[in-house]
């Protein structure tokens, strides 16, 4: 682990960290989402609204993930996105949980969970997917 010029932390080689080490990386709200697949609740979280132009990095490992040229308002209350900000840069998964099956995203690099992708909800994006990450499993560098 060091420290960034921007007094975050971050970490070289996400995938062979241990969960103690995610303890120490991440507060306790972004582990519970992060590495153990929690949601933050809607209308809290920092990035629902936000509508500067940047890019969204992984809270876990800096990976680019999203770009807020593919940020939409869902009114879902936490961000959405109808595109990933490049091919790869997230994972899908089947998550059964919670009686039903969803498709799961998570970071490519450090297999963070970020939330989930929907399809065909009809908000007319050129996708029809609205990816609805959890803010606290991102964070924000407005374009300069
Ligand atoms: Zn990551």
């Amino acid at each position: 682990m060091f420290m960034k010029p921007d007094g975050s932390k971050s970490i070289s080689d996400p995938l062979n960290v241990g969960n103690d080490k995610w303890k120490q990386i991440l507060s306790s709200e972004a582990y519970e989402v992060l590495r153990q697949g929690g949601t933050e609740p809607a209308f809290v979280g920092k990035f629902t609204d936000n509508q500067e132009p940047g890019d969204y990095l992984c809270a876990g490992c800096d990976a680019l993930i999203f770009r807020s040229a593919e940020k939409f308002h869902s009114g879902c209350g936490w961000p959405s996105f109808f595109d990933a900000a490049l091919p790869g840069a997230v994972t899908e998964l089947v998550d059964a949980s919670h009686g039903r099956i969803r498709t799961e995203i998570r970071c490519s690099k450090c297999d963070s969970h970020l939330g989930h992708v929907f399809e065909g909800e009809g908000y007319g994006t050129p996708t029809d997917l609205r990816y609805c990450i959890n803010s606290i499993s991102m964070k924000f560098v407005p374009n300069v």
